[in-house]
């Protein structure tokens, strides 16, 4: 008997991501650093293997802004960024993981380590937020878009004001209830920078923080 493919029900499929598959929420952080990193990766793969990207490894950083009054964390690389399609395909499928086909189908470099592989990660963001945005440019494109979430109902993918650099900002609006009894609030810089060195010393481009004058 032919064997029938399992249709994923993606509604579900969030809620299993954002209430039972990861035990803490705090790792959302670690996630979307890695995904920082394996953007810049990418590009970094590309200055290897041609010659006029203009671009060197020390030009690369991934960046933490939080901004308290509005609760929003961002989390900003000059990686590769992503197109409209990238967009749609990437953080529009659950369990879709652009980052696994670069890895099967680039030549393995010795200076790169491509992270991601389950494409489940980004959705970790939701743990902690109703309301995650995802601006992109693509390295080579000229136009900004911007990929909006509220959760299970969906996303929706528009062009909006360019980006200066290629790379992406993920913008997450923090719920109310997320300060975290181990670690604190995810808009102080104390906590960031434990839960950084916790989950992210590994990280082999600079991670960089604006901190608030109080
Ligand atoms: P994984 O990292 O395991 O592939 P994620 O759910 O974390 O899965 O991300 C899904 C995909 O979205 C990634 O594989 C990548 O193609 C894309 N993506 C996520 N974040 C970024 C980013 N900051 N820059 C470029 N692409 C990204
Ligand atoms: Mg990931």
């Amino acid at each position: 008997m032919p064997i029938k493919p399992f249709q994923a029900e993606s509604k579900h499929l969030l809620d299993l991501m954002i209430h039972s598959i990861y035990t803490h929420k705090e790792i959302f952080l670690r996630e979307l650093i890695s995904n920082a990193s394996d953007a810049i990766d990418k590009l970094y793969y590309k200055t290897l293997s041609e010659e006029n990207t203009g671009l060197n490894r020390d030009d690369f950083a991934i960046r933490i802004v939080p901004d308290k009054e509005n609760r929003k964390l961002t989390i900003s690389d000059n990686g590769c960024g992503m197109t409209r399609e990238e967009l749609e395909t990437n953080l529009g499928t659950i369990a879709k993981s652009g980052s696994l086909d670069f890895k099967n189908e680039f030549e393995k470099k010795p200076d790169i380590e491509i992270i991601g592989q389950f494409g489940v990660g980004f959705y970790s963001a939701f743990m902690v937020s109703d309301h995650v945005a995802a601006v992109s440019r693509a390295f080579g494109g000229d136009e900004t878009f911007r990929w909006e979430s509220h959760g299970a109902e969906g996303y929706t993918v528009e062009p909006c004001e360019k980006r200066e650099t290629c790379g992406t900002d993920i913008i997450i609006d923090l719920k109310p209830d997320t300060e975290d009894e181990k670690y604190g609030e995810y808009l102080d810089a104390y906590t960031l920078r434990s839960l950084i060195k916790k989950y992210s010393d590994y990280i082999r481009y600079p991670i960089r923080m604006n901190v608030e004058k109080s």
